[in-house]
């Protein structure tokens, strides 16, 4: 099967008027679907125009989904968090220090209300679905060292993560990584998707979910232990109907954009679901341009279903815009159009 959806990210939810104009770009740069990052500062203060530009979109011929971008900070992405503003509990607890940190634990029932009563309220904006956008622990990472020793410090060990962890295993939570941690980390990170997820398909059945993950190694000797490294259990998840796996910098070798892209359809493939894989649309960009369209033609020879970027116009004008936004925003939409075959 050919690529059938493009997407691209989109901050501007403001103005019906503007987001229209630049859902025209969009069409014009190849793009099919529209991922709307929508803040938590959104959902509070813009609300009444969420649906009016789901709307807007949707005329147009769009695809949209919505992405709850970094909520609680739980999910990935530069906004910050008026769970963190409004709440001193609920975050997640260094293993080794006892500090609290600055994200929220989404094991807590507190965050766990919260992130389903947004989803739902923004399910009600007449979108096609929801983008779960690089879900995370938010320690460790460092364990993505091949070379690096065990004991980085890791979360949560909040007092509701240890109470949860007691009641299972019958004895105190561990302040190592021991197997039963990760265990019980893996489980909860899938638990907190999956209610959601459920309760966003029993409002409205036609909603569409894809699960968006940490494009990391997860081999023997390297794993970034964030929740879901674990791509076969994620992408088992019924709720979901699209496996995606993140962006991955234009540095790196093409011999890693295969392996993960192989890993990716595959674990999508092993469950009905589509695969998604992505293009570093902004911050970097290539040494060669001539990469956006190997890269595009990559994926389709392993079967992607689904190709999208991070972000519109390159991230143009925000301190994470490429060096030459617009010339990479050209280019993504130009292998776009080569790959629908407009
Ligand atoms: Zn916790």
């Amino acid at each position: 099967m050919p690529i059938t959806r493009t997407a691209t990210s989109y901050y501007g939810l403001t103005y019906v008027e503007h987001a229209e104009r630049d859902f025209r770009e969009m069409i014009d740069h190849g793009c099919t679907t529209v991922i709307l990052a929508v803040t938590e500062f959104d959902v509070d203060f813009w609300y009444p125009n969420i649906p009016r530009i789901v709307e807007a979109a949707k005329k147009l011929g769009l695809h949209v989904l919505i992405d709850p971008w970094g909520i609680g900070k739980y999910f990935g992405g530069e906004q910050v968090s008026l769970f963190l503003q409004n709440n001193t509990e609920n975050r997640q607890v260094s293993a080794f220090t006892g500090e609290k940190l600055n994200a929220a634990c989404f094991n807590t029932p507190s965050f766990r209300d919260y992130f389903r009563r947004t989803c739902l309220k923004l399910a009600k904006c007449g979108a096609d679905g929801f983008f779960w956008d690089e879900p995370h622990y938010a320690l460790p990472k460092a364990y993505a060292s091949i070379t690096g020793g065990a004991g980085e410090d890791w979360a949560c060990r909040c007092p509701v993560c240890q109470r949860e962890f007691e009641r299972y295993f019958g004895y105190p939570m561990p302040k190592l990584m021991t197997d039963d941690v990760k265990v019980f980390r893996w489980r909860e990170a899938m638990k907190v998707l999956e209610d959601t997820s459920r309760a966003i398909k029993e409002l409205d059945r036609k909603q569409e979910i894809t699960c968006c993950v940490h494009a990391t190694i997860n081999s023997y000797y390297v794993c970034e232990q964030r929740g879901y490294d674990d791509w076969d259990a994620v992408a088992a998840c019924p709720w979901f109907d699209v496996f995606s796996t993140t962006i991955i910098n234009w540095d790196l070798p093409m011999a890693f954009f295969e392996s993960i892209t192989r890993r990716t359809v595959e674990a999508a493939r092993k469950h009905g679901k589509q695969s998604e894989r992505w293009l570093m649309g902004y911050y970097k960009q290539p040494q060669d341009f001539a990469q956006i369209d190997q890269v595009v033609d990559l994926y389709q020879r392993l079967g992607v279903d689904r190709i999208a970027s991070w972000t519109y116009r390159g991230g143009y004008g925000t301190s994470v815009g490429a060096p030459d936004a617009l010339k990479l925003w050209d280019g993504i939409g130009a292998s776009y159009r080569r790959v629908l075959g407009r």
